[in-house]
């Protein structure tokens, strides 16, 4: 609930309304995980709240941690049994967690492992809060920015995540600034506008990975529906609302996406936005035969840095308990 929500909650109660607060507090701030534990409030009120409602909690079925550097990848339990992977990351300026935004994912991007097992539901907001709560609880650290990329596609769940993020900003509450969150997307073009009229301050990362229709239509159905010419406008119109530059993330496919021709393709998409591209070699997939080395990400970042376009390679961490998107997760369905 949000601030005004549970100020009606509480006034349906008939309770004074500075209660609500109270409670806000206790939830967005201390992070109790139950009423009892709310000591300002009288007993009888921690009494009635334990019986009409419910402090969710997600359960840990997996823990892998990384003995080359401080990653954790976590396999959730959520409260109806279905399972999301929530990472985090240790940086130079703090701790980063990757949250999932959906369980399952029906994008079928087909270098994807969310996508393999199909999607099932949404999140809701206080499941993707929980990620982070759960985590900091076990880790015993705090978290100083969030990166929307775990399984999922955040802008096919806009309420969810939009409210998520009010919840996570709220002066009242939890005040992390949106500045510190990244919100990555295959290309839902009318949300990617929607976003942009928001002005919410936060980075768009929009998933490219190849750089003209014909190609991309392969790998990547939702081009089907939202071709390269509608994205590129919907980034621009991003940048020119929000004066954030747009990241491109761009996953260096051996034999299909990175060779001399597919850097120019991706220069010429480019040569008019204030782009940064972000490489990552491909994570192998069990089903999919897609494979690529450091040294090849290397190479085609040189390409396109002679084209005149920044880019870099994404940081590898926790290769020791590697897995790519959704394959904690996929591989337990499996087990289980
Ligand atoms: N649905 C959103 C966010 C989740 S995926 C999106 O598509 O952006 C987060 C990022 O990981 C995306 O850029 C996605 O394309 C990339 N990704 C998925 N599978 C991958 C793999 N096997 N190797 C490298 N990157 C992958």
């Amino acid at each position: 609930m949000t601030l005004p929500e549970l100020q009606e909650a509480v006034r349906q109660m008939q309770e004074p309304g500075y209660r609500a607060k109270q409670i806000y507090q206790w939830l967005h701030i201390r992070k109790v995980q139950e009423f009892s534990e709310m000591t300002d409030l009288p007993a009888v009120l921690r009494t009635k709240l334990e019986s009409d409602f419910k402090i969710p909690r997600l359960k840990i079925a997996r823990k892998l941690s990384s003995q080359i550097d401080n990653t954790i990848k976590y396999l959730y339990q959520l409260p109806d049994g279905q399972h999301i992977e929530t990472v985090l990351m240790h940086y130079q300026h703090g701790w980063r967690l990757c949250i999932s935004t959906q369980v399952g994912c029906k994008m079928g991007c087909q270098f994807c492992a969310s996508t393999i097992a199909g999607y099932v539901r949404n999140l809701t907001a206080s499941e993707m809060l929980l990620q982070i709560d759960e985590t900091e609880r076990d880790a015993g650290v705090s978290v100083s920015g969030i990166v929307l990329m775990g399984i999922g596609e955040p802008l096919d769940n806009f309420d969810h995540v939009m409210r998520f993020l009010e919840l996570l900003s709220d002066p009242a509450g939890r005040q992390m600034s949106l500045r510190h969150v990244t919100i990555s997307t295959c290309g839902i073009v009318p949300r990617i506008r929607e976003l942009a009229d928001r002005k919410t301050g936060l980075t768009l990362a929009v998933s490219l990975h190849q750089a003209t229709n014909t190609q991309r239509n392969k790998i990547m159905p939702v081009n089907k529906r939202y071709p390269l010419e509608e994205l590129m406008c919907a980034c621009q119109y991003y940048f020119e609302k929000t004066g954030r530059r747009v990241t491109y993330e761009y996953a260096v496919i051996e034999h299909e996406n990175n060779n001399l021709a597919d850097a120019k393709a991706l220069a010429e998409l480019l040569k008019h936005q204030q782009a940064h591209v972000n490489l990552i070699p491909v994570n192998s997939v069990r089903e999919r035969n897609y494979h690529a080395t450091r040294q090849s990400a290397q190479k085609f970042m040189k390409y396109l840095e002679d084209l005149g376009i920044h880019a870099t390679i994404r940081r590898t961490l926790g290769s020791d308990i590697q897995a790519a998107c959704g394959q904690l997760r996929h591989e337990t369905e499996e087990h289980f």
